[in-house]
């Protein structure tokens, strides 16, 4: 930590227009100074100063919805229907992972999105002390969850690990990690098991994340079941009156759509994972119309195959035209606050995070335009939408620590990490 200058960058705050000729300036984890070079306060002296020419700032990317051990199932199991993938492939690998093949999991995870530009990240899976101990190493933000599923003998073990790690782990790291309870679905979870989570999540003072609408089959059997269709029967069960993450909210009906906004639910749309595993598209127009605050995940690797959100916010941006027919939908500063600020506020965390603004933590990443597919600079923000790739972030910084400069990683060993994943993965 300390003071970091970042000189004469293009500045995309999200909070308001482009500042070209730029400067940043960090104190500690704060972010001290965002505006034009001339505007930096006199006198303010720096211990590491970035010479940030070509480079374009802008808050860092947040992932609403992963898995990030997953990383160890990637090209693991394809081209499947969803329930013979999940049933016959990924949850039988899944029960052979122990708590070491987490940890290294999510490592490799956390290397693949600070090299990609993510900087917080919203996580549901097991093993989550793993997880967290491998954020802490690694610098990064992330709200976390222990997947529970209500169905099964180990419930209630699964619901004591879920509170367990929120009183361990909420404000580790510095406060970088938060944490929530993760009810798996309305269709793992018994409308009694999810009623009992959502008690102790208020008791406890976090949120709840969970998978919702993800699926035509998800609907019908909650809808067989328990006479609602899922967003209806958790308002009836009483999730949304809490800080609630919602991934994937692919089938939705308008009275869905009303009551998302209404509760004001955060909806993690994961559009690659959608795409591959044909579960359907997001009605993203429509619920931005409604005035949903809809935000921008990759899902697990398992399902996409890759935790780029550089990538993602690219899809999301062309799937939501596509899909409309309507190429004035999620314009690229739209892409943009959909995958910083709206992700910042699903995760309740946009007093903090999602924008360049003084007085908010030192989250910010620096892309590097100097190259073939980024020249001329017409519209920056069109560019990074529209054709920057992962591999363009040169920094990341993340709660005033940089985490990665000139494409190099600091705080993880990529050869030690490739080499575990490897070896694990090889055991079967
Ligand atoms: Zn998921």
């Amino acid at each position: 930590m300390g003071k970091i200058l970042i000189k004469d960058c293009t500045i995309v705050p999200i909070s308001g227009p482009v500042i070209e000729e730029g400067a940043i300036a960090i104190n500690d984890d704060r972010l001290h100074y965002v505006g034009p070079a001339g505007g930096l306060p006199a006198g303010w002296q720096a211990d590491t100063v970035i010479e940030a020419e070509d480079m374009v700032a802008l808050p860092g990317l947040v992932n609403s919805h992963t898995h990030a051990a997953m990383t160890l199932l990637r090209s693991y199991a394809d081209d499947l229907p969803l329930k013979q993938w999940l049933e016959q492939k990924i949850w039988p690998r899944e029960d052979r992972l122990e708590r070491e093949d987490i940890y290294w999991g999510t490592k490799l995870a956390l290397l693949e999105m600070i090299r990609s530009g993510t900087t917080t990240f919203a996580d549901m899976y097991f093993h989550m002390d793993a997880v967290a101990g491998a954020v802490v190493e690694a610098g990064l933000r992330a709200s976390l969850c222990q997947g529970l599923i209500g169905l099964q003998d180990t419930s209630d073990q699964r619901l004591e690990a879920g509170i367990a790690l929120v009183k361990e782990w909420h404000g580790a790291g510095e406060g970088r990690i938060t944490t929530m309870l993760g009810p798996h679905a309305p269709n793992t979870c018994t409308p009694g098991y999810l009623i009992r989570v959502a008690e102790t999540a208020a008791g406890l003072g976090v949120g709840l994340h969970i998978h919702l609408a993800e699926t035509r089959g998800e609907v019908a059997d909650v809808k067989g079941r328990y006479g609602a269709t899922p967003v209806v029967l958790v308002n009836k069960l009483g999730l949304l009156d809490l800080p609630v993450l919602a991934a994937h909210c692919v089938h939705l009906t308008t009275e869905e759509i009303t009551i998302l906004a209404e509760k004001k639910v955060g909806v993690a749309h994961c559009p690659e994972s959608n795409l591959k595993l044909a579960s359907g598209v997001a009605p993203v127009k429509e619920m931005l119309a409604a005035g949903v605050n809809v935000a921008i995940g990759t899902d697990g690797a398992a399902s996409n195959n890759n935790l780029d959100m550089v990538a993602e916010t690219r899809t999301a941006a062309l799937l939501a035209k596509g899909i409309t027919g309507d190429p004035t939908v999620v314009p690229a500063h739209q892409a943009l606050v959909m995958a910083t600020l709206n992700g910042a506020r699903a995760l309740g965390l946009e007093k903090e995070i999602g924008t360049l603004e003084a007085g908010k933590k030192a989250d910010l990443i620096l892309v590097d335009m100097r190259q073939p597919h980024l020249m001329p600079p017409n519209d920056v923000e069109a560019h990074l939408v529209y054709a920057a790739r992962g591999s363009d972030v040169d920094t990341v910084i993340v709660n005033g620590k940089i985490l990665m400069a000139g494409g190099e990683v600091k705080t993880l060993d990529a050869e030690e990490i490739y080499a575990q994943v490897t070896k694990r993965m090889q055991k079967g």
